[in-house]
């Protein structure tokens, strides 16, 4: 058996698996597709130590690391169940069951897509999700966030500091978004709230030049002319395969303490699949850390030595 299984091979996975392979204790990783998120990014500015990089250069980057240690690096391979018994057990998709004192769970996270025309199209060329990302390439310029909850009004008014304009399109007749947060967003002078509206496409010719949205109250159809569209509709955990074997927040993040440990002994889990308040990549990277030192603090007291 392993001693540390990590399941995902996003940074936070990658970060776990180098941790805890420096303990000198047996390691695997199990990867769906080893990089994760990072490999649909291009430009990256904000991975501190590093100026400047693209997402698939740091991912080949994150497994030229890894392999430096003695991993057990099992890529194109999806977990679909663990389990606690006497060790934890997990099971992948293939059939193939493996078995490991401890478990750190990092499968991630994925933006929700709005799926409208031209969203595919313009990803990285003015379609965005992440704006502590992004925000920045669109200074002085104008752009529209999709999504009036929390994390929408957030962006808004993140953007709002950097680009010239941004523009609120939420679908139903009323913002979602906590009342502190309103209040800010409609105190900026440079942010116009359009309710009641649904985005009908999203238009370019290289890159985006404008939105096309439908008054959902008189069926008129809007175009505004910008440069960059931020869609903030949700970042959803991947952990349906998890079942209730952990606990999960209502919004089905992983809830971990300051170790990294979830609800089950033994499994940890690292990263944007837990409730950590932010999602980035330095983030992760040191919740990857952080689940490693405790899956190793875990079995060197809790674990009998074999
Ligand atoms: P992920 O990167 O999501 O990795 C999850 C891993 O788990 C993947 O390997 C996946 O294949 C695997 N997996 C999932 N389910 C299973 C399963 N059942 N079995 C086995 N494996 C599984 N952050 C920044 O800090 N700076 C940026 O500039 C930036 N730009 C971004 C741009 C885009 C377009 C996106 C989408 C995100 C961006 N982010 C950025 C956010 C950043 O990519 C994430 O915070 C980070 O990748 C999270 O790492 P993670 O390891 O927790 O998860």
């Amino acid at each position: 058996p392993f001693d540390v299984l990590v399941i995902g091979g996003g940074p936070s996975g990658a970060s776990a698996a180098i941790y805890a392979a420096r303990k000198g204790i047996r390691t695997g990783i199990v990867a769906e597709r080893f990089g994760g998120q990072v490999l649909d990014t291009v430009g990256i500015e904000n991975l501190i130590g590093t100026k400047y990089t693209e997402g698939p250069q740091l991912a080949a980057n994150l497994e030229e690391h890894v392999k430096q240690y003695n991993v057990d690096i099992m890529n194109l391979q999806r977990a679909k169940r663990v389990e606690k018994k006497d060790l934890v057990e997990v099971e992948l998709e293939n059939g193939a069951v493996l078995k490991s004192k401890t478990v750190i769970i990092s499968t991630g996270a994925r933006w929700r897509n709005i799926n409208v025309p031209g969203e595919a199209e313009f990803k990285n060329k003015g379609v965005a999700y992440c704006p502590h990302c992004d925000g920045p390439l669109f200074a002085g310029k104008h752009v529209a966030v999709i999504g009036g909850g929390n994390s929408g009004i957030e962006a808004a008014i993140d953007l709002a500091g950097v680009v010239k304009h941004v523009t609120v399109i939420e679908f139903m007749p009323e913002l979602k978004a906590d009342r502190v947060l309103l209040e800010r967003v409609y105190s900026l002078p440079n942010v116009t709230v359009v309710k009641n509206a649904q985005t009908k496409e999203i238009t370019g010719t290289d890159k985006v030049n404008g939105i096309t949205y439908i008054d959902r109250a008189t069926g008129e159809e809007h175009h505004i002319e910008l440069e960059g569209v931020f869609v903030q509709i949700g970042l959803v955990p991947n952990t349906e395969w998890l079942g209730d074997t952990v606990e999960r927040t209502p919004r089905g993040e992983i809830v971990v303490d300051k170790r990294g440990a979830t609800s089950v002994p033994g499994v940890f889990a690292a990263g944007d699949c837990t409730d950590s308040a932010y999602k980035q990549i330095i983030i992760s990277m040191g919740a990857g850390a952080t689940a490693a030192l405790g899956a190793f603090d875990y079995i060197i007291r809790e674990t009998k030595t074999d």
